[in-house]
């Protein structure tokens, strides 16, 4: 009918004008996917490129993301910007281990994903030695562009959260592997 409506990002279901209907598991992840908390934890430059992210040219707000958490407990996506000293990593992982389930980890940029340019004795090369990491954002620094595509990605992870991590062995196995219960 050409009274049917087309909804954008609307689960597969029943859509008429105004209204649709679908899994109830569909709608929850719709409704997280657009409402992530993110938690800046930025030590170097490439806080500077999340500071223009959140600014209004690039406007991570559009994606439900404004509210910056800097309550662990409150946030939903850990974004790791910067060189992490080994020094600093100890509280990188508690940060992570005090947010609650769900959760998704960003690597924004070369240090926090590799150690980037600093290969030395005294950086971490790379957060997943420490914790597991859903998206790495490639770049030094990435631009803004880069670092929203990252951000989607975990928004489409956070559509399907549930059949992806708490009843996942793979899950609970990886989070093993990093000495986490
Ligand atoms: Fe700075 Fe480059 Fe490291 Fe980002 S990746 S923190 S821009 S040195």
């Amino acid at each position: 009918s050409d009274r049917i409506i087309k909804t954008v990002d609307a689960p597969q279901g029943l859509e008429g004008q105004g209204f649709f209907a679908g899994k109830l598991d569909d709608l929850v992840g719709l409704a997280r996917a657009n409402s992530l908390w993110p938690l800046p934890f930025a030590t170097s430059c490439c806080g500077i490129e999340f500071m223009a992210t959140m600014a209004s040219h690039y406007d991570l707000a559009r994606f439900g993301a404004e509210r910056l958490s800097f309550s662990a407990r409150q946030a939903d996506v850990l974004m790791v910007m910067g060189t992490i000293a080994k020094k600093m990593a100890p509280v990188v992982k508690q940060v992570y281990l005090q947010m609650a389930e769900p959760r998704w980890v960003i690597a924004v940029g070369a240090c926090a994903s590799s150690g980037g340019v600093f290969d030395t004795y005294s950086v971490l090369q790379g957060i997943d030695r420490i914790i597991p990491v859903d998206v790495y954002v490639p770049g030094c620094p990435p631009r803004p562009e880069q670092i929203l595509d990252g951000f989607m990605e975990i928004q489409e992870l956070a559509k399907s959260e549930q059949r992806r991590r708490r009843e996942s062995p793979e899950y609970k196995a990886l989070l093993s592997s990093y000495g986490i219960e």
